[in-house]
């Protein structure tokens, strides 16, 4: 792990984005307006392009043709992210995530109370 005031590498760049994207996830609207579902599409659709780690960004525009991003309401976006997220955890070697426990992590904290 880099010392705090280093630039990030690809780990750290990747464990900030996933915190932005999965907490804007946990707080989008259940119901968003037409102007949310727009502005959500293009923050998602624009991460290919400017996702400073290029074949990351690549990939995950690939993912994305095949499983275009559900901005309906907070479920399915949620969802949607986690499974995104599931697939480079797999090309990755890494373990899947339980879907069911995303507002758990991202939004109320375990139910033991010990987050606070
Ligand atoms: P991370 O994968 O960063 O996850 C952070 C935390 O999120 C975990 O501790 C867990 O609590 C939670 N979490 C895990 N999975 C899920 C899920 N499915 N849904 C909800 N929460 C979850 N790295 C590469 O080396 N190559 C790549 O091609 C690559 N592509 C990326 C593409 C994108 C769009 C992003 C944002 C990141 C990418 N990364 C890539 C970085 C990589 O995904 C990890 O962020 C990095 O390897 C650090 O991993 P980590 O084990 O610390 O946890």
């Amino acid at each position: 792990e880099p010392p705090a005031h280093c630039p990030p590498d690809v780990e750290q760049l990747g464990r900030a984005t996933w915190t932005f994207l999965h907490t804007t996830a946990a707080y989008y609207p259940e119901r968003p307006t037409p102007i949310q579902r727009a502005n959500m599409l293009s923050l998602i659709r624009s991460l290919p392009m400017l996702y400073p780690c290029s074949h990351c960004g690549d990939d995950f525009g690939e993912d994305m043709k095949n499983n275009p991003p559900d901005v309906s309401g907070r479920v399915g976006f949620s969802k949607w992210l986690c499974e995104r997220h599931n697939e480079v955890n797999v090309k990755l070697g890494k373990e899947r995530f339980d879907c069911t426990k995303t507002d758990d992590r991202w939004k109320d904290g375990p139910t033991d109370g010990s987050c606070g």
